[in-house]
């Protein structure tokens, strides 16, 4: 029977997922979806690869609440859906891998206990990942499960580039530049090194574009500077999150306006970003449909940001030989990538428009100094990639069971 591998990706208000049959060294998707409406009225839906829908269903308001309660039908689905044995191991995005861990992990509970210590660092993400964790294991004790961590491809970052500059004890507790979108940018940097084996290993900026917005510098498909830091707040204006503000304005909302620590979180994490400068929507569908003057004013904002960052790692890397745009914003939006590279001339960069607004692969002309890429992430791929792995590793026999049959 074949085997597969679930991948988990639990947020606070959705559950995304996808399902992947194991190969000998590869893995094929068989459906993607998403638990979403959490704590309100929650919805199953399981799709094909080509979108066709598998299932959907929906649940009374009140009856899941917990993890456990909204993964039960999801797994239940799997066993109808491929057999009582097909599914060995389960991978989730966990958003803080903190300074230990590097690589993606076997969880098991001295991990649990680690990634529990890291909550703080993460609190709008880390509980939601460990709590799909923990109701897997619950449900399914038998299953491998795997942690796959956005700050681990950011670890080798240079140590001028992970330290902030607080006093020493601070940094020595941890609180120091992490980097976040790193499932994404390890991703891409494969898809890169598949795309233009040369080009991967220069000077390159990859922009990952969507609800969170952040850049990654690199050299040799390594990072060697990011956007975001100690948390998924900083660097660039992101859909409701602020980036990079001047810390004094934290204190300002406190000392000042009298907001006190949670309402500052809620606005930082919430109602900044292109929702808050535009005050219609954290869409960028929206913003670019909308002829209101604040809708520009938002969009004005978030190139600039982008710009400017660009420039500075750009200084970084001594030069930019490729930017790569990536994720909702970055893969659909063909007037925010001409708008950047208009913004990017000084730099030799031109936008080849036509194949911009046919969203091809290669969108700068011959004549460009920069290649610009448009190249679509896919973090699941990458989650599931790591999570065959470690269970090839640990049950070979089981994966040559698969090879003979
Ligand atoms: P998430 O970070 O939640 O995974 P996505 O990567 O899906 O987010 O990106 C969501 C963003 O992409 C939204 O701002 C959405 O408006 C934008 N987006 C998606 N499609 C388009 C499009 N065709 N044109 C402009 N923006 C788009």
């Amino acid at each position: 029977m074949p085997k597969a591998v679930l991948t988990l990706n639990a947020g606070s208000s959705s559950i995304k997922f996808a399902l992947y049959e194991l190969g000998h060294s590869t893995q094929r998707l068989i459906s993607r979806g998403m638990i979403e409406g959490i704590g309100e009225a929650p919805r199953f839906t399981a799709c094909a690869p080509d979108g066709a829908v598998l299932e959907s269903r929906a649940w009374q308001p009140a009856a899941a609440a917990s993890h456990e309660q909204l993964l039960q039908p999801l797994l239940a689905w799997i066993t109808a859906h491929l057999g009582d044995e097909a599914l060995v191991a389960v991978g989730h995005r966990v958003v803080h891998g903190g300074a230990l861990f590097h690589s993606p992990a076997r969880i098991d509970p001295t991990v649990l206990a680690e990634l529990e210590k890291l909550v703080p660092l993460a609190p709008l993400h880390q509980p939601h990942n460990l709590a799909a964790v923990k109701a897997v294991g619950s449900l399914r004790p038998d299953l491998l499960q795997v942690a796959c961590f956005d700050t681990a491809f950011h670890h080798g970052m240079p140590a001028v580039a992970q330290r902030l500059p607080l006093p020493r004890s601070y940094t020595d507790a941890g609180v120091r530049r992490y980097g976040f979108h790193g499932i994404s940018y390890e991703y891409l940097a494969g898809r890169l090194r598949a795309l233009a084996p040369t080009l991967s290993k220069g000077r390159v900026i990859m922009a990952h574009l969507g609800n969170g917005a952040s850049l990654c510098a690199m050299r040799h498909g390594r990072s060697i500077d990011t956007s975001m830091s100690f948390t998924a707040l900083d660097g660039l204006m992101m859909g409701t999150r602020c980036g990079s503000i001047d810390p004094g304005v934290v204190l300002y909302l406190q000392n000042a306006c009298g907001l006190d620590v949670a309402a500052v979180e809620h606005l930082l994490y919430h109602d900044c970003g292109l929702l808050g400068v535009s005050g219609i929507s954290n869409d960028m569908r929206s913003l670019v449909e909308s002829e209101d003057p604040r809708a520009r004013e938002a969009i004005d904002l978030f190139v600039y940001r982008i710009v400017k960052e660009i420039g500075a790692l750009t200084a970084v890397l001594g030069g930019l030989d490729a930017l790569v745009f990536s994720a909702g914003i970055g893969e659909h939006a063909a007037c925010i990538r001409s708008e950047v590279c208009d913004a990017l001339a000084w730099l030799g960069v031109e936008c080849d428009e036509l194949a911009n607004d046919r969203h091809e692969t290669s969108i700068s002309t011959p004549r460009s100094a920069v290649r610009v890429l448009v190249v679509a992430t896919d973090e699941e791929a990458m989650i599931a990639a790591h999570t065959a792995e470690l269970m090839r590793a640990r049950s070979p026999l089981l994966m040559e069971e698969r090879r003979v049959s």
